[in-house]
């Protein structure tokens, strides 16, 4: 690094738009101030994932933020996080979910590495459609909603399973799979032959969708989702497997400021709403269904955590500022309310990310200065500190390595 840039810890950067399908029209837009031609825009990456790396804007130019880490990562890591990952460790995303996720469930550490080597052998290339591992790491997430969000969140109680299979008249015959044991069923459906899949689910999709056309379906009752999938998902065609986990899996809402915590084997899928992602630094994604994209009911069995999930909420504590702490290494997300007027500092002990989420204001690191408004989004090298001046109400949400 020049010596002219020594002086400086904190650095605009500009993430990368993800245009999937499932993506809204709006919201990443208004965040970021970009148009997008009409393309859906689901998600908002910033961080140094090599396939999305965000752009660093220094006195000397622009230049991808993983390769300004990987040309000094003492000075933009610390000595710390350098030595015991190597690289930024985390992936932080903005989300904008108008159309259902997957259905997925993500590798722990030692799935991954040996995944990654399976196909690395295998020499399936790396963006091939069918390639199941990105990357060598593991991908707990945690997420913040920035709306009412709705998602699908591990297997419900077997009580309450057992109870919803009871009364789904297309779905009785499942109960005799179940009996407690989750991977049964689970396999019972994901190795079901096509014609069987649609044999069961036709009844079900003739029966449900008009009741969601014409609105009499509630997002608390499974049969909405179903519904929304089934026409989603092909609803002329083979129906999508997927379904039958709607019925399986927790159906949460999230206020504003509510989060949850995803770990490895942890079946999930997002329904709907606007939510921030932090995740280890990884695109290592297993898909049951509720996509048009590749599947490997195998390899997801193999990950699939088959028991229970008793949802834990993430609740923001009063105060200005307050943490939302997954049960990992590689991230914790601060989310912090700056009143108008007030003064705050940024304290940056390893590797930071901050975005600012709503509000406007100017920020320092010693001589330099910087606008903040709504999407602003800034890498803080290990050891800075960003002093911030609200001009209106501001909202900052901070992705950093803990324990640093
Ligand atoms: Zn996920």
């Amino acid at each position: 690094m020049e010596a002219a840039q020594r002086d400086q810890r904190v650095f605009p950067i500009t993430g990368v738009v993800q245009h999937y399908a499932w993506g809204g029209g709006v919201f990443i837009s208004n965040l970021v101030g970009e148009k997008h031609g009409g393309k859906p825009a689901a998600e908002y990456w910033l961080g140094v994932h090599p396939s999305n790396p965000s752009t660093v804007h220094t006195s000397l130019g622009d230049e991808p933020l993983d390769r300004f880490v990987a040309r000094e990562p003492e000075f933009a890591l610390g000595t710390m996080v350098r030595e015991r990952f190597g690289n930024l460790p985390f992936l932080f995303k903005v989300l904008d979910v108008a159309q259902m996720l997957s259905i997925q469930v993500h590798p722990d550490a030692e799935q991954a590495r040996a995944g990654f080597a399976r196909e690395e052998r295998a020499g399936i290339p790396i963006d091939a459609p069918n390639r199941n591992y990105r990357d060598a790491q593991h991908k707990p997430e945690a997420m913040v909603a920035l709306s009412e969000f709705w998602l699908l969140h591990g297997f419900r109680d077997a009580a309450l399973l057992q109870e919803v299979l009871a009364s789904v008249p297309e779905l009785t015959s499942l109960g005799a799979h179940f009996n407690g044991n989750y991977r049964s069923l689970y396999e019972y459906v994901l190795e079901m032959p096509q014609a069987e899949v649609n044999a069961m689910l036709r009844p079900l999709v003739e029966r449900i969708v008009p009741a969601y056309d014409d609105g009499s379906l509630s997002k608390y009752d499974p049969d909405f989702w179903a519904a929304r999938a089934a026409k989603t998902f092909g609803p002329d065609g083979d129906l999508d497997p997927g379904l039958f986990s709607i019925y399986f899996f927790n159906l949460l809402r999230l206020q504003p400021g509510e989060g949850i915590f995803q770990g490895a084997g942890l079946p999930h899928a997002y329904l709907e709403g606007q939510c921030l992602e932090l995740m280890a630094n990884s695109d290592n994604v297993l898909r049951a269904g509720l996509t048009p994209k590749h599947r490997d009911a195998a390899e997801l069995l193999r990950l699939v955590r088959f028991e229970e999930t008793v949802p834990k909420i993430l609740r923001r504590s009063a105060g200005t500022c307050a943490l939302y702490e997954a049960p990992v290494d590689e991230f914790v997300l601060e989310h912090c309310r700056v009143r108008e007027g007030d003064r705050h500092f940024v304290v940056s002990e390893g590797p930071s990310i901050v975005l600012v989420l709503e509000g406007s204001g100017t920020g320092w690191e010693g001589a330099h200065q910087f606008g903040l408004q709504r999407g602003s989004a800034f890498f803080c090298c290990a050891g800075a500190v960003l002093q911030v001046q609200a001009t209106s109400a501001l909202t900052l949400c901070t992705a950093t390595v803990p324990g640093v």
